[in-house]
């Protein structure tokens, strides 16, 4: 999980906090050690985290704070806005030029993904109704202009390339060419990496830069590399100037410590994150949702995102209305576990439900998305008659369920208690429901 160990501390030091009435200047700087330890153990650049702890404690012992009547609240609100303020404040998006194609070019060092990502912007502004075109400007790397047609056809998305005989200058004046001839509004330029910055990656890269004047030059760094990512970022910025950057592979990052300092140190925003090896694992950057994250708050704006494009509303409300009239059978089951499927991995939505992320009982369950398969396939082995009434099921019937779905007896056994055991509670729910309607309450 992302900020793992950090958002752990900084939740355990503000849990102390939050139980005061009062705060003395002590209790403040005490717990500001805390957050600076924490920030630093996370590979936070040094001067981030000094500038970042004096800016928090300035405000946190101030008079409004002291005198407030949750004054372990109001610390925690401060250090979730400079956390915000450290990351950019808002998200930063890419500005599409009014004269199309808008062309982004991707710069970096080898292996920080930026093939991948390449892919992955073309999938997501594809989404959003753009024509992408992808450009195969890494002559050098053996097989990425490989891995750039294979990930274009995955996405059906073309690709441009001259082969890795040709100047890549050249290749992507032509790519454009071909992106205005085949009314293509958006291009994207791989270029090639480097194990380490050198001069001739960057006079290739500024000659590209100054002959195509992209709109955008992307920096692609992974996040893994903690600290060296920042340096790398400060590094391309100097000598080549760009607007901004990817930071990739962020779903291994247990400390996070680049995505804290990248626009701190060079003032240049993180416009999207890598979040897996998948195309369609690229997110918007956004700094408030990240800042709640780490700090338990969870993020909900997200989580509803997520929700609102996976989810049928007319089917959720179907849903509803069954579970009242008390008629929700296995039919309704499966239709909730797609939905619930649709969402993406279950460990990504428990991550981003406040208060969660720090559960540690939580963090210990291994939420196994073979599992929701393994349902489905139980459920789509009865028969219509079976999962409209469960009570049916006898020993044979049950047998044949985990012959057909490639399960066993038990697991059918089990998933049937299950589902009994939830219908119960639904109609729990709903005799609740009904009865404070009626004017009953809790006593
Ligand atoms: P390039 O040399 O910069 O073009 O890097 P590639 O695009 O070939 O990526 C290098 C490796 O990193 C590949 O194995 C990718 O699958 C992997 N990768 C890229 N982005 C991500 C990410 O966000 N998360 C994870 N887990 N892997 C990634």
């Amino acid at each position: 999980m992302i900020f793992e160990g950090l958002a752990e501390k900084l939740q355990n030091t503000f849990a102390k906090l939050k139980g005061k009435g009062k705060l003395s200047e002590k209790d403040v700087k005490d717990a500001m050690r805390e957050v600076k330890l924490a920030l630093l153990e996370a590979d936070v650049n040094f001067k981030v985290v000094k500038d970042f702890v004096n800016k928090v404690k300035e405000r946190a012992v101030g008079q409004e704070v002291m005198e407030s009547l949750t004054p372990g609240q109001h610390v925690i609100k401060i250090v979730n806005e400079e956390l915000t303020d450290l990351m950019g404040s808002v998200q930063s998006k890419i500005s599409f030029s009014s004269k199309p194609p808008t062309i982004i070019m991707l710069v970096g060092l080898q292996g920080a993904g930026k093939t991948t990502t390449g892919g992955k912007l073309g999938g997501l502004f594809k989404k959003q109704g753009k024509r992408p075109l992808l450009v195969a400007c890494d002559v050098y790397r053996p097989a990425a202009i490989k891995q750039l047609q294979v990930v274009g056809e995955k996405l059906d998305i073309p690709v441009f390339s001259m082969g890795d005989k040709e100047n890549p200058v050249n290749i992507a004046k032509a790519g454009i060419s071909h992106a205005v001839k085949n009314n293509n509004d958006l291009v994207i330029i791989d270029t090639a990496g480097r194990l380490h910055i050198d001069e001739g990656l960057m006079d290739e890269l500024k000659n590209i830069k100054s002959e195509v004047k992209p709109h955008e030059i992307l920096l692609v760094v992974d996040s893994m590399t903690g600290q060296d990512a920042v340096n790398v970022a400060q590094s391309f910025n100097e000598a080549l100037g760009i607007d901004g950057v990817v930071l990739t592979k962020l779903d291994g990052d247990t400390r996070g410590g680049a995505a804290l300092s990248v626009r701190a140190v060079t003032n240049k925003p993180i416009k999207f994150i890598g979040m897996g090896e998948k195309l369609d694992d690229l997110e918007p950057f956004y700094p408030d949702r990240i800042a709640s994250r780490i700090l338990g708050m969870g993020d909900v704006l997200s989580l509803i995102e997520k929700a609102e494009q996976a989810i049928d509303i007319k089917k959720a409300k179907e849903l509803e209305e069954k579970i009242k009239k008390q008629e929700f059978d296995f039919e309704d089951f499966l239709t909730q576990m797609e939905q619930i499927k649709k969402l993406g991995p279950l460990n990504k939505i428990i991550e981003m439900i406040p208060g969660i992320s720090g559960a540690k009982e939580l963090k210990n369950i291994d939420f196994d998305d073979k599992e929701i398969v393994r349902i489905q396939a139980i459920i789509q082995s009865m028969t219509k008659k079976e999962r409209k009434d469960p009570s049916i099921l006898n020993a044979s019937r049950r047998r044949r369920i985990a012959k057909g779905s490639g399960t066993t007896v038990q697991e059918v056994n089990r998933l049937v208690k299950q589902f009994e055991q939830t219908r119960k509670m639904m109609k729990q729910f709903a005799d609740l429901e009904k009865s404070m309607k009626k004017g009953g309450k809790f006593k």
